[in-house]
């Protein structure tokens, strides 16, 4: 069906790119998707997803709106607290686009009611604050053939990753075993507003980009450190026997959150420094940030080099990795690991917590 008037008008912005145009227009109408959890990450997706002129969109929570939820659920106001939130959220998309259809449903999804309640929509989107529910989800959306797109955050980190059930992986091949581990809820963690609305944001485009048949993240992980502005994008691999999603592949590469990486502090590593036998130092960061400052007795070593296949080390020697936070050498650790090292550890804080504990009068940035 032709775009009305309005229509053409109210997605103009849109419409003028060529991936988009009038036909991808007509794509993102016929389009259904389930956003579960109206929460930090669902208010965003949600409102993005509406704007963008989708046909048809589910919202599912079962809690009221909470004074400390604001910071972050920008569909909210303070006098809306003690309201459920899949009423405020319908009525706001209502009047951000009335030529949506918004479906709210006020429940918790559980393994029993999942598959029947998502099986309608196209595409889901995992906006949910704990890992029994997103376990349910994963394995709900490859049972239905799914596609959908999972978020989530924690403190100033986020995480995001496209899973598709034609070709795996899943989110069982990341974090094995994530349907029994225990809730980290916002609640005890915290979390920064912005690092959900970046994370949400991010969510909506691929859905977008799926309804549209563009290209998406899936079968990548993006890691999000905003606090030292450290972004990765790696490779998920299939986990070997993964209950989820199928039997082949290689090792998987594990959850951002449930990684036990090895630390090093900043004073100890001064005092191994300084020993007869200092470990091999290695800074990972780019070389222009090399030129602003450094450790005394490192090494640069290319991020990339490493990670494939070692970068020609010793696997049983004593190794410590920095950059400028600590993002970057956690992704580099958990490679290592994987390819047989034995004694890597990460600076803690990476050379900012440096600077600011053992080398005052260094170049901060
Ligand atoms: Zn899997």
């Amino acid at each position: 069906m032709p775009l009305s008037k309005e229509e053409l008008a109210r997605y103009s912005r849109q419409l003028v790119i060529p991936e988009v145009g009038p036909a991808g227009q007509e794509k993102l109408k016929a389009a259904k998707i389930a956003v579960v959890g109206a929460g930090g990450l669902g208010n965003l997706v949600l409102s993005y997803l509406a704007g963008a002129g989708l046909g048809e969109i589910g919202v599912f929570d079962s809690g009221p709106v909470e004074l400390s939820n604001l910071h972050r659920q920008p569909l909210y106001g303070t006098g809306d607290i003690g309201a459920l939130k899949t009423g405020l959220a319908e009525r706001r998309l209502r009047e951000l686009n009335p030529q949506v259809k918004i479906n709210a449903r006020e429940l918790m999804l559980t393994a029993d009611n999942i598959s029947a309640e998502l099986a309608p929509y196209d595409y889901i989107a995992d906006c949910t604050d704990n890992f029994p529910t997103r376990a349910a989800i994963n394995k709900a959306c490859f049972a239905l053939g799914k596609t959908y797109v999972h978020g989530a955050v924690f403190q100033f980190e986020g995480q995001l990753a496209v899973f598709s059930p034609r070709t795996g992986p899943c989110l069982e091949c990341l974090c094995p075993g994530a349907g029994a581990m225990e809730n980290q809820a916002c609640a005890e963690s915290g979390v920064m507003g912005p690092a959900a609305g970046a994370v949400a944001s991010m969510q909506a485009m691929e859905l977008l980009k799926l309804a549209l048949g563009l290209e998406t993240l899936s079968g990548r992980f993006a890691m999000l450190d905003f606090r030292h502005g450290d972004f990765q994008v790696t490779e998920i691999k299939k986990a070997p026997g993964c209950p989820v999603c199928g039997k082949t592949g290689g090792p998987g590469e594990k959850f951002l959150a449930s990684v036990a990486v090895d630390l090093i502090s900043p004073e100890e590593l001064k005092e191994r420094m300084g020993s007869g036998s200092p470990p091999r130092l290695l800074d990972l960061r780019y070389e222009w940030e090399r030129g602003l400052c450094y450790i005394k007795g490192d090494a640069w070593m290319d991020f990339d080099a490493l990670t494939k296949d070692g970068g020609g080390l010793d696997r049983g020697e004593d190794i410590v990795l920095y950059c400028k936070g600590q993002s970057k050498s956690k992704a580099a650790f958990r490679k290592l690991r994987e390819l047989g090292f034995t004694r890597v550890r990460v600076l803690a804080g990476g050379i900012d917590a440096w600077a600011e504990k053992i080398e005052k009068g260094m170049t901060r940035y």
